[in-house]
């Protein structure tokens, strides 16, 4: 149900990666409550699909660019929320440099934009400037475990970097900025190949294919759906709270006990588990302490993994193609 509001008094919200998953989520959410709303997205790993419907909208824009590169918008911007970057391990493997320079530059752009424009920006950082996690569960003070130098390292210290360059916006230039640190996430518009676990499996199980375990999968991690996601993005924009916020959803479990759940939810008695090399530097174990969230926002995620996964399937069972 969309929001109505005069042209007048109508906030106009700028969402770089628009056309990805969060993104295209971020601009359903903002046009919902009465924004205007430009995305930009480079398309390297965005898809115009998922903001499709949006397109016949007037208070929807869309502008085809790469972000690391000057970003000049006409008009008043009132909120910038920075989350375009290749988002899975496999992106930044095969765009390294595309990922140091969105996560680098792009965010540097943005923040100028937003000193011109006189605008509050958010920006999306990630449980990975926690790298491979010696505390557990991770809570925001804590300074992390990271690589510079292995194949994670090109998002991970972009993250970080990003972080820096943020909160000294925010020191010397008086910049008004949010930023929230997103823990795995999940739901509809995921890109099927991106190689994270739940594309994989989905794709694996609905196809009758092995579903490929990396290492014993006893490593952990702690699965989100997208809309708690965005409620906590939105909560968090709107609040006057400074310093990084994670989010995610504290409900951890093994990649193995997920790789079940997905083969009891798709019943595809062909499909079964099959096991690969650990991927370099993969984090061991991974959940948010999200008392800050809670504290400040009274966020707290409301869909637990059983029904976010059901809704979910409905979305792969349409876009994954079985020959
Ligand atoms: N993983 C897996 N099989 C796959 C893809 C990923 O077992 O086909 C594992 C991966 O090694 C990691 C976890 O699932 O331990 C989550 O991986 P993902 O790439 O989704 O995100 P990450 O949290 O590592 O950024």
């Amino acid at each position: 149900m969309r929001k109505m509001s005069s042209m007048s008094n109508q906030k106009r919200v700028l969402i770089t990666g628009g056309a990805g998953f969060i993104g295209s989520h971020l601009c359903d959410r903002f046009i919902n409550e009465g924004y205007r709303v430009v995305a930009i997205d480079n398309l390297i790993t965005g898809n115009l699909e998922n903001i499709a419907h949006l397109f016949p909208l007037e208070e929807f824009e869309f502008y085809n660019h790469d972000v690391s590169k000057f970003v000049h918008v006409p008009g008043n911007i009132d909120y910038i929320l920075h989350f375009a970057s290749p988002a899975s391990p496999i992106d930044y493997l095969q765009m390294p440099i595309q990922t140091l320079k969105v996560g680098s530059l792009g965010t540097h752009n943005l923040l100028g934009l937003a000193r011109v424009k006189n605008a509050r920006v958010l920006i999306a950082s990630t449980s990975e400037v926690y790298g491979d996690p010696l505390v557990h569960p991770q809570s925001e003070e804590y300074w992390g475990n990271v690589n510079p130098i292995g194949p994670r390292g090109v998002y991970d210290e972009a993250k970080r970097f990003q972080e820096a360059m943020t909160m000294a916006y925010h020191t010397y230039h008086g910049l008004e900025t949010r930023i929230v640190r997103i823990f795995n996430t999940y739901g509809p518009r995921m890109r099927v190949n991106d190689g994270r676990v739940l594309p994989a499996f989905f794709s694996q199980a609905i196809r009758g294919e092995g579903l490929t375990v990396f290492g014993d999968g006893n490593q952990t991690r702690s699965f989100c759906y997208v809309d708690d996601l965005v409620e906590g993005i939105y909560r968090l924009l709107l609040s006057d709270y400074q310093l990084p916020v994670n989010m995610g959803n504290p409900a951890e479990i093994t990649i193995l006990e997920f790789a079940d759940e997905i083969l009891k939810l798709v019943n595809n008695p062909k499909a079964h588990i099959i096991y690969k090399p650990l991927p370099i530097d993969d984090p061991k174990q991974r959940k948010p302490d999200i008392t800050r969230a809670n504290e400040i926002l009274g966020w707290q995620p409301k869909v637990n993994r059983h029904e976010g996964l059901k809704k979910t399937y409905e979305y792969f069972k349409e876009v994954v193609s079985v020959d």
